[in-house]
């Protein structure tokens, strides 16, 4: 599979970047991992409208799911009118999750009206686009959030997501020939009450407990520099898994 990181801002944007955005593709299917804001124009660079077969996202926060608002504009108005649209793959409850945010936005069957929308369950196997998905609930605040294992054809992909240190994330990546994991923080939890994000040394130490093979961090503020050694996510970086 072909892994394109469309974008690899954190909650705030780098300059120029993304918010969360990772394109798999493998025999002529495509997987849109997470579709923050930034990531349909950096898509539409490279073709009129982006022929993606499934989208899944992770969690709720803007930075992974903001830019599917005008993805419903262009599918029902726009230069995709004609296109089939992507199955959308979203958290437990978050068909209801999108239907409310909805009605602010728009209509409160904007999302169910423009893509397939499907809910899927943790740690049940989905297939989108020929990948097939395992999600993983992973520890991010409160919130609902997951990580996602992704395979084909024996090849893993793991992707954290956001998350803070959480025994699961050595799951997710058990074995994996990659492995994007987040790594938002200067320094293990300067947040307070529940975790949210990792450090670089929380992502690799999950990283060297799952046996996965490589490890590409993400999620992370140009401000916080990574010291050398370490493979970073930038827009555009694509990668043959
Ligand atoms: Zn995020
Ligand atoms: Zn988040």
């Amino acid at each position: 599979m072909r892994l394109t990181v469309v974008g690899s801002s954190p909650a705030w944007p780098n300059p120029g970047s993304a918010q969360s955005g990772y394109l798999l593709e493998c025999d002529g299917q495509r997987l849109l991992l997470d579709c923050g804001p930034g990531v349909l124009p950096k898509l539409r660079e490279k073709e009129s409208w982006p022929q993606v077969d499934a989208i899944a996202i992770t969690h709720f926060h803007l930075d992974h799911w903001g830019d599917l608002v005008p993805w419903v504009w262009g599918l029902k108005f726009g230069p995709a009118a004609d296109l089939e649209p992507p199955d959308l793959w979203v958290p437990p409850g978050g068909a209801e999750t999108l239907a409310t945010l909805g009605e602010q936005l728009g209509a409160s069957d904007m999302f169910e009206d423009a893509f397939r929308l499907k809910e899927y369950a943790a740690d049940e196997p989905f297939e989108a686009a020929g990948f097939t998905v395992v999600p993983k609930r992973v520890l991010h605040y409160k919130m609902l959030a997951f990580g996602f294992r992704v395979s084909r054809n024996g090849t893993v992909l793991a992707y954290s997501g956001d998350s803070g240190p959480d025994p699961q994330l050595v799951e997710l990546a058990r074995g994996a020939e990659l492995f994007v994991c987040e790594a938002t923080l200067v320094a293990p939890d300067p947040e307070g009450g529940t975790r949210g994000h990792l450090a670089v040394v929380e992502a690799l130490e999950a990283f060297e407990q799952s046996g996965a093979k490589r490890l590409l961090l993400t999620h992370r503020p140009s401000e916080r520099p990574v010291e050398n050694g370490y493979e970073l996510a930038y827009d555009g970086l694509e990668l043959d898994v």
